[in-house]
């Protein structure tokens, strides 16, 4: 297993946003967190990635337990995210928010334009190299020196996960990619998500857009009101009378 959600409960104050939430996710699985607004889906990516811990449980990731850590230290063990509302530089160009992102994996960090050693020009060539690459696979290479400001929805929306995916992830955790984007942008959401599978990355994906949802994901969990309703493949959930009753509605 890439990742063992293990007993997961989280209080605020006099809010259980988490119940006992356990779940488990294979390598190169796509799986999806799904349940209506308030479920706690955005609280579990939250407490994956350490921002806060959690009240009671353990979350492991390939065999490495993750609760107590620092956010960055999350980062480093191979876990990245995006979040629900797009969070770019928006003067830097499209090739530097993804550079950006790489600098958090090197040795040295980003240093002075003026003072670079050898070693170090030959590492921001590299770096560059490889944002290239991730810009061809999310589809904006064309567009690697216009701002990310001048961007329209969805390439913005892709543009996050290339520098998502910049610092080498094993597990991509996608908070609602679909928010606000239209038929076609979709299209190329769930072509991209197809890639990153294909990459050997687990990824865990938020989302509301359910054609998207059940045509993606291996296997998901629905929460209700912070307690897992069900888990299972995207059959067993549509078929579910329980998610249908709470989430799915009847068509
Ligand atoms: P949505 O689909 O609307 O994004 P969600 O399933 O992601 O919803 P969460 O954002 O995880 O739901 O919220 C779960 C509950 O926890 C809500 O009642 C929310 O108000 C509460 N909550 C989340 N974060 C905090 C916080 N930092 N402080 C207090 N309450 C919080």
């Amino acid at each position: 297993m890439v990742l063992e959600v293990r007993g997961i409960t989280k209080r605020f104050g006099g809010i259980q946003a988490l119940t006992d939430v356990t779940f488990q996710v294979g390598k190169g699985e796509v799986f999806g967190l799904i349940g209506p607004n308030g479920a706690g889906k955005t609280t579990m990516f939250n407490i994956i990635t350490s921002m806060f811990p959690p009240t009671m449980g353990e979350v492991i990731f390939m065999g490495k337990k993750l609760t107590g850590l620092k956010p960055h230290e999350v980062t480093e063990a191979g876990v990245c995210r995006t979040f629900q509302n797009i969070r770019l530089f928006p003067e830097m160009t499209v090739l530097e928010n993804v550079t950006v992102g790489q600098h958090c994996r090197t040795k040295s960090g980003v240093w002075s334009s003026v003072f670079r050693t050898g070693a170090q020009k030959q590492e921001e060539k590299s770096i560059r190299e490889k944002a290239l690459e991730l810009l061809r696979l999310v589809g904006l290479e064309e567009l690697q020196d216009t701002f990310a400001d001048n961007l329209a929805y969805g390439q913005q929306r892709r543009l996050e996960i290339a520098r998502a995916l910049a610092s080498d992830p094993k597990l991509l955790l996608l908070d609602e990619p679909a928010a606000g984007m239209n038929e076609s942008e979709t299209k190329d959401l769930f072509d991209l998500i197809q890639n990153i599978k294909k990459l050997g990355i687990t990824v865990l994906l938020i989302e509301h857009d359910m054609p998207l949802v059940m045509r993606i994901c291996d296997r998901l969990i629905v929460l209700n009101f912070g307690k897992e309703i069900a888990q299972g493949t995207p059959e067993e959930i549509k078929n579910n009378p329980e998610v249908i009753e709470a989430y799915l509605g009847r068509e």
